[in-house]
């Protein structure tokens, strides 16, 4: 009995295994171990211009009103020098680093000195100490899963300030705009460094390293796979969310809260931007425990790409559009933001169910309904590294028999709502469906790869089930 329980135990945890896609994918884990000099020449790219990416951006809007074609016809034409717009740019302030400081600190507080309290009484709501996916390594790391209590005390909080404590002005975030994205790159560069040496001298989880012996690419993408300080402070699940992702909907209501001062009124498009990526960040921290099996988490090392990426290139390139608001306040007839509210809601909807029609899938391996019947799928198997055969399952009914990637699909969507809500005048606040169309097939073929690597014949009898990538019929 005990014996043939032994063997039950250890068919799940090979099940379990099997589904986190973790021993045969060793070789293919997350990052490369060679680098080609494709890849090279991307990372040195992005090292050098991302940065400068972020500021052109931010800079346009402050001194060109979001026009992206003025600053550099100016400096083609000799109107300006590289040197004029440099000195109307503010520069790193006591009090810009006194808010930010302040402010990572306090996200730092709420990570790690409040456990989660929400999943006690939201009925649905998975939170409080939560496994992720198996390692390469073999390691099973637990998360606090306290984002989503982060998020409202930290909201709570912001009203309470803004309707009676008035201690700052609800206009701090975009009054600082400048200043505090050198800050935001002094912490993304900082801890980056710090993530590098840590994985030299002293990581987490030696097993779990790669050394590519590329210092830019090893800078770029990372080193340690979970570097964390103590037993709960984990760098990807707390730069990737906090302060990142909460301050998104912070620096939105910032943005509506100056377009009110400066123009007496909060447009119908501000709304749009602040409602729409607001559900989108909520989902976020509502599927929290989730994301620990997202690509992020279960395939990426930490490295410049996600703690730079977590501290400056989200916060502001995701909120462009708010930015661009404050500059031209767009009010949409009622036809225009009502086409924008269904898209945003309708490219949610499906990015949701998409993602939530696999979870439940793999979960119970395969005995749920979906869309009521049970679900259609591919038996596939791969083979780990250490010769052992694990079996899988590949879905091809629900939205993931209409294509491979219709997740992303959704997700693009309602990127493509947030700058519609923008109105047609400047192509500034397209940069967002635009970057987002990028990651995403990038991201997508960077899966499938692996995916065909790790899955085989199996894989091509899926691709020939579900023949398309993002759009049926189309790609
Ligand atoms: P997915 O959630 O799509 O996961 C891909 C993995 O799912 C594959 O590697 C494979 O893993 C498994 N899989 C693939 N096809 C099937 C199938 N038919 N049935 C069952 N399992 C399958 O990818 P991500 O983690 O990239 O994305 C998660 C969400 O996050 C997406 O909705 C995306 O839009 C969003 N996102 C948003 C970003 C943003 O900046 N806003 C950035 C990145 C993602 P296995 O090895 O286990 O088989």
């Amino acid at each position: 009995m005990a014996a043939r329980q032994e063997k039950k135990l250890s068919e799940e945890r090979k099940h379990q295994n099997m589904q986190n896609g973790t021993k045969a994918s060793q070789g293919q884990w997350g990052r490369a171990w060679e680098v080609d000099w494709f890849s090279l020449a991307s990372i040195l790219f992005l090292l050098t211009f991302a940065p400068l990416i972020v500021y052109y951006f931010i800079m346009s809007c402050a001194q060109y009103q979001c026009s992206l074609t003025a600053p550099l016809l100016d400096l083609l034409t000799g109107n300006k020098h590289l040197s004029d717009i440099w000195n109307r740019t503010p520069t790193l302030t006591y009090r810009a680093a006194g808010i930010y400081s302040l402010w990572v600190t306090f996200q730092v507080v709420l990570y790690m000195s409040f456990p989660d309290f929400c999943h006690k009484f939201l009925p649905g709501y998975v939170g409080g100490v939560q496994e992720g996916a198996v390692t390469p390594a073999g390691v099973v790391n637990k998360y606090q899963i306290n984002g989503l209590q982060a998020w409202i005390i930290t909201h709570v909080l912001w009203f309470a300030n803004a309707s009676f404590l008035h201690l700052f002005s609800p206009t701090i975030i975009f009054d600082n705009w400048i200043p505090l994205l050198w800050c935001a790159n002094i912490l993304g560069y900082a801890v980056s460094t710090f993530a590098m040496i840590k994985g030299y001298f002293f990581p987490t989880n030696a097993k779990d390293c790669k050394f590519t012996g590329n210092f830019f690419y090893d800078y770029m993408m990372g080193i340690e796979f979970n570097p964390r300080i103590g037993k709960w402070f984990d760098f990807k699940l707390f730069f990737n969310g906090r302060p990142g992702i909460v301050a998104w909907t912070l620096i939105n209501l910032s943005f509506a809260a100056k377009q009110q001062e400066l123009h007496g009124e909060v447009t119908n498009s501000m709304i749009l931007v602040n409602v729409l990526q607001g559900i989108y960040v909520l989902d976020f921290f509502w599927n929290e425990a989730w994301y620990l099996k997202t690509i992020d988490i279960c395939h990426d090392h930490f490295g410049w790409y996600l703690g730079w990426g977590d501290c400056v290139w989200l916060p502001y390139l995701y909120t462009l559009q708010g930015l661009y608001l404050v500059y031209h306040p767009v009010q949409l007839c009622t036809a225009h933001a009502l086409g924008v509210l269904v898209l945003g809601l309708l490219g949610y909807y499906i990015f949701r169910a998409t993602n939530h029609q696999k979870d439940l899938f793999r979960r119970t391996n395969g005995n749920c309904r979906i869309w009521g019947r049970r679900p259609e799928y591919i038996e596939c198997s791969y083979t780990s590294v250490d010769g052992t055969r694990y079996h899988s399952k590949l879905m091809t009914s629900g939205f993931w028999g209409w294509a491979r990637h219709f997740n992303y699909t959704g997700d693009l969507m309602g990127s493509l709502a947030y700058c519609l809500a923008c109105g047609f005048e400047h192509l500034l606040p397209y940069f967002y469906i635009t970057y987002m169309a990028i990651l995403l097939i990038h991201r997508c073929l960077r899966d499938e790869h692996r995916c065909s690597s790790k899955y085989g014949k199996d894989w091509e009898r899926y691709t020939a089930a579900v023949p398309y990538r993002l759009l049926p019929g189309v790609f």
